[in-house]
């Protein structure tokens, strides 16, 4: 697909990414003929990224070990660890950006495994930060 039809269906299908773009030309039969270029250059997005305003949330930051500890779940990839679990549950200390990394089977399996990282604690921090994914 030339560069100059790519990023016009970009702009048609409201300036989506590559992977979007590609979903819907796919429920038009487009990529039946086309390939879609991997770096479409679209003026608007670049001038909106440009122009894109500094974060302005307030970031806390630790004082001491333990006082803020950051969730996340490891979502590594599709195979399997050796002894069989898929994710694991992080938890990073705001202070000393310690991490402690416990295998999980399931997602779902998060809650239970961050209860029994806390009950470790000799302490229990004033802040779990959690991403919730995002
Ligand atoms: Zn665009």
């Amino acid at each position: 697909m030339p560069k100059e039809l790519a990023a016009r269906l970009h702009a048609k299908f409201g300036h989506q990414g590559r992977n979007r773009l590609l979903r819907s030309l796919k429920l038009f039969g487009w990529l039946d003929r086309y390939h879609v270029p991997l770096q479409i250059t679209c003026a608007a997005c670049n001038i909106t990224k440009a122009r894109r305003r500094p974060r302005t949330g307030t970031i806390r930051v630790a004082k001491y070990a333990g006082q803020i500890i950051h969730a996340e779940i490891f979502t590594g990839g599709s195979a399997p660890a050796l002894d069989g679990n898929r994710y694991a549950a992080i938890f990073t200390d705001g202070k000393s950006g310690k991490i402690l990394a416990l295998p999980i089977a399931r997602t779902s399996l998060f809650g239970e495994i961050m209860r029994e990282f806390l009950a470790r604690l000799r302490t229990l921090p004033e802040e779990m930060v959690l991403d919730s994914g995002g």
